[in-house]
């Protein structure tokens, strides 16, 4: 029998397929009268789809009460076994308006317009060689899920072409596998799809594409802001061309549907470049998840005050960044901007003449000028190693993308305490919890309190739309959200409705708050103790550290943001906590234990003296060098400073002079601690205002008398 072509409506029937409708309708008084006299009166092909496309009763009442008239089951169209669907070839298919649902060995499911068409139900079961059951759908979704099914270039087709202006997207391809089977009428419109996909979701400002399998078929949704939405969904049939185009655009493997792959290709939108970072996962039996990340690649080049932050919050980052050793970290959770803050910090310590290497996994964003260096821990190239050799080439700044373990922790602590400043990132939620995380992977005490500088704690929240946000009162916000401390300006609390400016949501943009943990004296000397957390959040408080959840709440009395979007990305507003069962370590405002500054070049000195001193009650930081020896003194003012003679960078003498010559207020106590046994060195260090000298090898118990006396003599101990 030759095909022929497929024919949706052929001449105007007289009577509607459906005529029974009606008077089910009526009957059920679903359609008035008038109504009913009209639709005799037009007697469109199916009076069902008119009775809907008219708007004279809702959908899915029309559906329930149909089939219930005609003593058959509503169908769900989203259950198509494509198994059943071979027993019917299109064109029965439209003839019949039938959709096969499933089928046994001797019945086939099928879903119909008409379900009293017992001359359809002999020739559907003659064809298929089976017997019969239908089931109802309305006639319009079954015409959509025809084409879905038989037709997927269609469906797809209109997905296109919903998404509006036409893209201009450059993708790289490579030429398809001689043994590619899918039909090449998908393959084509599959392939818009991806392109229009790609340019609909960048003007969107979504940051990654979502492509999903499940039952129904491949649901599409963008990250905007940071939050998740559904765009569209694109038919089972057409699912795999979709997914196998996205695979082949960033030449991941397409026979490989088992495991997960990373690729990348390069789009240019409205002639704007974009890096796309595509990722495949098995996840279920529908098939393999798709996402594509969206990198601009202008990214690189953030400025720091383009994050959006504060006046006071920029001050007291730019104030850690004016750092040129020790380590400064931005913590925060997946999603929270420490990438791009990582960045903007780099781009503000790098000046010509300053070497900067950066240890990444990956490399986000290339940086001209700077030596990046991707990790691989599958070759053996981890966090360490990488930053090991990286060190050989002694650099100024160094970006480490992330501390994961006590053996990165540890390199990266080993070269911020010999003269190197180290950015790098933390996956905790605030300050205080870095600094428990960093005790918890074996980084002792004195080692963060001799070379953490600070500590970011960032979130990003969503800007209110400045076309549909309007002021509302401030009695509409909870307790927990009263004004910050010292807020000052004017009151301008605002809510939005939502409009197409920002996607209906309410919110365009985002900004930086953060929580800025700079470690000085006090606090410094709290880390080096011990303690943890609350306590240390609390002294840095009283010196005037913002928590994440102020400095979330000063931006809804700003109008910028809502105070839901707080809640949502801060977490709910801290409940003040009574006074919890103190530490054995004392509070912050009566230090009671003396803090050593140990300086030696020798870890094995180092190590000695920390167990002695520690061994006796005392809290113990270090320096490597001289250098790091005055500027510790300087910044920790500790009880004492024990002052080995031969160091890299500035010997002992150089630390006693430049001590006399810049400490104009409390002055620091040192000790010599050196090999040198001759009067001479030792007459001029007493000259130059060490107030003992001792020589090497130590022996413990005369080393803590020697300290002991030097205390009492400052008046630190009785
Ligand atoms: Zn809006």
């Amino acid at each position: 029998m030759p095909a022929r072509p497929a024919q949706v409506s052929a001449p105007p029937p007289r009577f509607p397929r459906d005529a029974w409708a009606l008077a089910a309708l009526e009957r059920e008084g679903l359609l008035p009268a008038y109504a009913a006299e009209r639709l005799r009166a037009e007697a469109p092909e199916w009076v069902a789809a008119a009775v809907v496309d008219q708007g004279l009763a809702p959908a899915d009442q029309v559906a329930v009460i149909l089939a219930s008239a005609a003593r058959v089951p509503v169908a769900n169209l989203d259950r198509v076994e494509p198994a059943a669907v071979q027993f019917l070839t299109e064109t029965v298919a439209r003839q019949h308006a039938a959709l096969p649902l499933s089928a046994t060995n001797k019945a086939i499911r099928i879903a119909t317009a008409n379900p009293l068409d017992y001359d359809a139900e002999r020739a559907l079961g003659f064809v298929a060689g089976r017997q019969v059951e239908f089931q109802y759908a309305l006639p319009g979704p079954l015409a959509r899920r025809l084409d879905e099914v038989y037709r997927p270039e269609r469906s797809i087709e209109r997905l296109v072409s919903g998404l509006g202006a036409q893209a201009t997207i450059e993708t790289v391809v490579e030429e398809r596998d001689a043994g590619e089977t899918a039909s090449a009428s998908v393959e084509a419109p599959a392939a818009r799809l991806v392109d229009a996909t790609i340019a609909d979701a960048v003007r969107e400002r979504a940051s990654d594409i979502h492509f999903e399998p499940g039952e129904s078929g491949l649901v599409i949704r963008y990250r905007v802001d940071g939050v998740m939405r559904e765009v569209m969904r694109v038919p089972r049939s057409a699912a795999g061309a979709v997914t196998r185009r996205l695979k082949i655009t960033a030449k991941l493997d397409i026979s490989d549907p088992l495991h997960p792959q990373d690729g990348r290709t390069a789009a240019r939108v409205d002639g704007k470049a974009w890096d796309l970072r595509v990722s495949s996962i098995p996840i279920s039996r529908y098939g393999e998840k798709i996402v594509v990340r969206l990198l601009d690649p202008a990214s690189a080049t953030l400025k720091l005050d383009a994050i959006g932050l504060w006046p006071d919050e920029m001050a007291a980052v730019e104030g850690l960044l004016g750092n040129r050793d020790g380590i400064v970290l931005v913590t925060g959770p997946t999603g929270s901007g420490k990438t791009s803050t990582l960045y903007a910090a780099l781009d503000r310590v790098r000046t010509t003449g300053i070497n900067v290497v950066t240890v990444e996994d990956p490399v986000e964003y290339h940086l001209p000028g700077v030596n990046q260096i991707q990790v691989s821990e599958k070759s053996g190239l981890t966090f360490a190693a990488a930053l090991r050799s990286v060190l050989r080439q002694d650099p100024d700044v160094v970006l480490l993308g992330e501390i994961r373990d006590l053996e990165t922790a540890q390199t990266a602590w080993q070269a911020a305490l010999s003269g190197h400043f180290v950015l790098s990132t933390l996956h905790t939620n605030d300050a205080a919890a870095s600094i428990a995380r960093l005790r918890d992977i074996g980084v002792e005490a004195f080692k963060l309190a001799s070379a953490l500088r600070g500590v970011l704690a960032q979130r990003l929240l969503r800007r209110l739309c400045p076309r549909c946000s309007e002021p509302v009162s401030a009695e509409s916000l909870p307790r927990a959200a009263r004004p910050p401390q010292g807020f000052e300006r004017p009151v301008t609390v605002k809510a939005a409705e939502g409009c197409s400016h920002c996607g209906f949501t309410g919110y365009r943009g985002r900004f930086a708050i953060e929580e800025i943990l700079t470690v000085d004296g006090t606090i410094a000397e709290l880390i080096a103790r011990g303690s943890l957390g609350d306590q240390i959040v609390e002294s840095a408080r009283r010196y005037g550290m913002r928590t994440l959840w102020e400095a979330g709440i000063r931006r809804v009395w700003t109008g910028e943001t809502a105070y839901d979007e707080v809640v949502r990305v801060v977490g709910e507003p801290p409940v003040k906590a009574a006074v919890t069962a103190m530490p054995a370590a004392a509070p912050a405002t009566e230090p009671t234990v003396p803090l050593v500054l140990v300086a030696d070049d020798d870890p094995a000195m180092r190590t000695l003296e920390g167990a002695i001193l520690q061994a006796e009650g005392f809290a113990v930081v270090a320096a490597e060098d001289g250098v790091a020896a005055l500027e510790q003194a300087q910044r920790l003012q500790p009880a004492i400073l024990l002052l080995d003679m031969d160091m890299p960078r500035l010997d002992g003498f150089g630390v006693l002079e430049a001590l006399r010559r810049r400490l104009t207020g409390r002055s620091v106590p040192v000790i010599v601690v050196t090999a040198h046994d001759d009067p001479v060195t030792e007459t001029r260090c007493i000259e130059l205002g060490a107030e003992d000298y001792i020589t090497k090898p130590i022996q413990p118990a005369r080393l803590v008398a020697r300290i002991r006396a030097v205390l009492r003599r400052t008046g630190v101990i009785q």
